[in-house]
């Protein structure tokens, strides 16, 4: 089971681009909701399989008590299942502390910590609630966890008004030993011509910079190429994330279950509460609604490696249908599946070491290439 387990909706920045909007509900999580929700994750979890939980927000740092109490309930009351529990936790940092980041570690987080770049390109988008320059605190605590050899994701996010800023932030982490890096798309952004063709252009730097600086190290990677590997080489139906269903859902801070966090609080698609349990015919009815009879995504070549045939609510919160993503997301997706490509297909060429182990173990687990990637493969004489 995914859990994404919100501990607060309240935040200490007010960014332009939150999907939350910046009107939050300041709902924090009570001891005993949580109490509620780990019981409820445990007692409807698949038996035998990981739960994943990402604690959230809002910032959910500002909540940070929950997070010592969820790990002593899990290690007391729930340790028949603590094996299971997978950690994640996305912070903007400023309320990093030793005593978290020992609990972090210990318990082996996934911490990503959102900055978007240097002081310069931070600060246009992510200002502090009060309109104070938080840049110099947040960035403390990256350079602490940098130096105290601590794993964590940079988390950047990339829209409209800082692309052409893109690649020059990368190297600037770089430069700060930062290893592994995460990046969104600002979605809800004002895409137009000159900011895709600014993009593409940034990628064409990255690309070069991820081939040279990046691949040859495990410790290092970009998700933009990395996490794109395996849907984009190999046979599989393009389908939506299973949010909704027991594999994968959303507690709010009131003890309340969402399908995705981009609908959490929407009361038409609440699907229950931690007491009282989710009502999967009402989320099904309401589902149903939301579909478009006519997808364009169903014959598009690149469905198969598209977030638009997989992120069905952040469609809906764009256009208010699950399977009908907005123009602006095909053109990212489609120079992202470019830039993918080209660096696949260098890869292959070079037999790297990267692409050559997951094609070999996937391989292994019978997964069989797919007729658009078996064309990059046979250029590269690794499929004859
Ligand atoms: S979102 Fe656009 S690019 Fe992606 S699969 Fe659908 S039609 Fe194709
Ligand atoms: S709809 Fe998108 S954001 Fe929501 S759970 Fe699925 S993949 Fe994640």
């Amino acid at each position: 089971m995914e859990c994404i387990l919100y501990l607060t909706d309240s935040c200490n920045l007010k960014c332009t681009y939150c999907y939350e909007g910046n009107t939050k509900n300041r709902s924090f999580l009570s001891s005993e909701n949580l109490n509620k929700a780990l019981e409820f994750i445990v007692n409807n979890n698949i038996p035998g399989e990981y739960i994943y939980l990402t604690f959230l927000g809002g910032e959910p740092l500002l909540n940070k008590d929950r997070i010592y109490e969820a790990m002593d309930l899990i290690h007391t009351k729930y340790r028949q299942w603590k094996d299971l529990f997978r950690y994640s936790i996305t912070t903007n940092g400023i309320l990093l502390d030793d005593g978290l980041i020992e609990l972090m570690t210990k318990n082996q987080f996934n911490l990503s910590v959102s900055v978007d770049g240097d002081q310069m390109t931070h600060n246009l988008n992510r200002v502090s609630v009060s309109g104070a320059d938080v840049y110099p605190v947040i960035m403390s605590k990256v350079k602490k966890l940098v130096e105290n050899n601590i794993k964590f994701h940079i988390r950047m996010t990339v829209t409209a008004n800082n692309v052409h800023l893109f690649y020059k932030n990368i190297l600037y982490f770089y430069n700060l030993g930062i290893k592994s890096y995460h990046i969104a798309f600002d979605s809800f952004g004002a895409w137009e011509d000159r900011t895709l063709k600014e993009m593409d252009e940034q990628l064409n730097s990255l690309d070069e910079f991820y081939l040279k600086k990046i691949v040859d190290y495990e410790d290092m990677l970009i998700d933009l190429y990395d996490y794109k590997y395996t849907t984009i080489l190999f046979k599989k139906d393009s389908k939506y994330c299973c949010a909704g269903t027991k594999s994968h859902i959303t507690i709010t801070g009131k003890g309340e279950i969402y399908p995705c966090g981009y609908v959490a609080n929407q009361e038409n698609w609440k699907l229950g509460t931690v007491t009282d349990g989710m009502d999967p015919a009402a989320f099904l009815r309401n589902v149903k609604k939301s579909v478009n009879n006519i997808s364009k995504c169903r014959d598009c070549d690149i469905a198969f490696t598209c977030k638009g045939t997989k992120c069905g609510f952040q469609n809906y919160s764009l256009s208010g249908y699950l399977n009908t993503p907005l123009d602006c997301i095909c053109r990212l997706e489609r120079i992202l599946y470019k830039h993918d490509r080209k660096v696949i297909k260098e890869l292959f060429q070079n037999k790297h070491k990267r692409i050559m182990k997951l094609y070999t173990e996937a391989i292994s687990y019978g997964l069989e290439i797919n007729h658009q990637s078996a064309e990059l493969l046979k250029d590269s004489s690794v499929l004859v």
